[in-house]
């Protein structure tokens, strides 16, 4: 009796967006999945400044890679932090374990913070990229308060000086949110503290916000912050950070314990050990197809992958892209069983948003519609929640955001976890 042969192995590098999307869309295909991830779990990244300003919890935007995959028969999930591919052997190289050997190879391994070589940066500020650094600033954020309230002279020394770097949409959402907290929250929690000196200022180096909105909505967006109480720092370069302050081009020194920095991403470490072509930002050079040139059984999506338009300029490292490159592979791998040749990865654009805050967001879509105010904000909502993954996460957020709309409260100010940049303050 002949034994069926085994399926060929789709090894898959990363539990997120694309990785993830990609695991589920074989889920009938005759293939056996492997996905491999440094964390047990897939993170919804655009929430996370809700954590990190205490409105919503980890558990309500992160969930178990092998929770979500249970049911799924030609997956298994590997925890582990791949560290480099053997091309010859086709074998991904793992820090704990054996190697995983492959048929096809998709790399999904997203972005890392980019500190862009300015000094301080890497030591001094809070990067918001997965659930342990918006918990960790939470806890910083939180602490300020009650070191400000034990020593008020520390307010002059910037301690309630919060300063966020980068004005895309993540760095507005999270201005947006600190003000929030501070006015809504932080006044009735500290009685005994003259919170009016607290104060949020948001830093952007070019001379408009969230980039890719059109003019209209960038000054409602910069308007709408100004008149909450954050100060808007336009074409403001920051030159070095340290413990204590941030250092402005021009001279100027900002006492600050605070610098939450959303100023940008490169393509994941990993990006650089594989021995393969790269473009800017580092991210993996593709072919129209998203396979890598010369390795055709090897796949990049997402913020790792270097896909282009038709003009040629990079697709933006948005959660879409990365779903999208999913969908195409899964595709793909399909075309080639039928041994038919594989097809030009086209990014579509379904739109841009971002929320400001309490009743405020900005939102377009491409075929030039604009929205603002409270609608765009009820979009904003509706389209995070269908995006959330699971049933339990999506009840999580939006108990949680109806308990804070109805209360104007913040269920999740727990200090947990060492606030280890000032460990003198826990
Ligand atoms: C704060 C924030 C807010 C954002 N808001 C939005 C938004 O509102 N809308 C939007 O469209 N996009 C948003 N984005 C961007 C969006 O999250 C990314 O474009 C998207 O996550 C990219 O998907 P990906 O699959 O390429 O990578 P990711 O989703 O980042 O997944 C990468 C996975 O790879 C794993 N991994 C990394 N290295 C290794 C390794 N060496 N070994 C094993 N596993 C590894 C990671 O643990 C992770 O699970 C936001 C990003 C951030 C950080």
């Amino acid at each position: 009796m002949v034994s069926p042969a085994a399926p060929p192995r789709v090894v898959i590098v990363g539990g997120g967006f694309g990785g993830l999307r990609l695991a589920q869309a074989l889920a009938d295909d005759p293939v056996a999945v492997t996905l491999v991830d440094r964390r047990n779990h897939h993170t919804f990244q655009p929430l996370l400044y809700q954590v990190a300003t205490a409105m919503l919890e980890p558990a309500a935007i992160a969930r178990s890679l092998r929770a979500i995959l249970r049911r799924q028969a030609n997956v298994e999930v590997r925890l582990g932090d791949v560290t480099g591919v053997d091309w010859e052997a086709k074998r991904v190289l793992v820090a704990e374990g054996d190697a995983i050997g492959f048929d096809t190879l998709v790399l999904a391994a997203g972005a890392v913070t980019s500190d862009y070589g300015i000094a301080g940066v890497a030591e001094h500020a809070f990067p918001l990229k997965s659930a342990e650094e918006a918990l960790r600033l939470r806890h910083h954020v939180l602490a300020r308060f009650e070191r400000a309230l034990a020593g008020p002279a520390l307010i002059d020394e910037g301690e309630l000086t919060f300063v966020v770097v980068g004005g895309g949409p993540t760095g507005v959402e999270m201005a947006g949110a600190l003000v929030e907290l501070i006015d809504n929250v932080v006044r009735k929690d500290f009685p005994g503290l003259d919170v009016d000196r607290a104060h949020v200022v948001l830093v952007e180096a070019t001379d408009h916000l969230i980039d890719p909105f059109s003019p209209k909505s960038r000054h409602n967006a910069a308007e709408t912050l100004a008149a909450r109480g954050v100060e808007v720092r336009l074409g403001t370069k920051v030159e070095a950070v340290t413990a204590s302050a941030v250092h402005l081009a021009g001279g100027e020194e900002m006492p600050t314990r605070t610098l939450v920095w959303t100023a940008g991403v490169r393509a994941n470490p990993l990006a650089d050990a594989l021995g393969l072509a790269q473009a800017e930002g580092r991210r993996i050079v593709v072919e129209d197809d998203l396979s890598v040139p010369g390795h055709p059984d090897c796949f990049v999506i997402g913020d790792l992958a270097a896909s282009r338009n038709e003009e040629g300029a990079l697709d933006p490292q948005m959660a879409p892209l990365a779903q999208q490159g999913a969908r195409h592979v899964a595709e793909q791998l399909r075309r080639r069983r039928q041994r038919l040749a594989t097809e030009r990865f086209h990014y579509q654009n379904k739109g841009v948003m971002a929320t400001i805050g309490r009743n405020a967001a900005v939102a377009e879509l491409p075929n030039g519609m604009r929205f603002k105010g409270r609608l765009a904000w009820v979009m904003w909502l509706a389209l995070h929640l269908q995006r959330l993954v699971g049933y339990r996460n999506r009840f999580d957020v939006l108990s949680s955001w109806a308990w804070n709309y109805l209360t104007t409260d913040r269920t999740a100010r727990l200090m947990i976890g060492p606030d280890d940049r000032h460990p003198g303050s826990q």
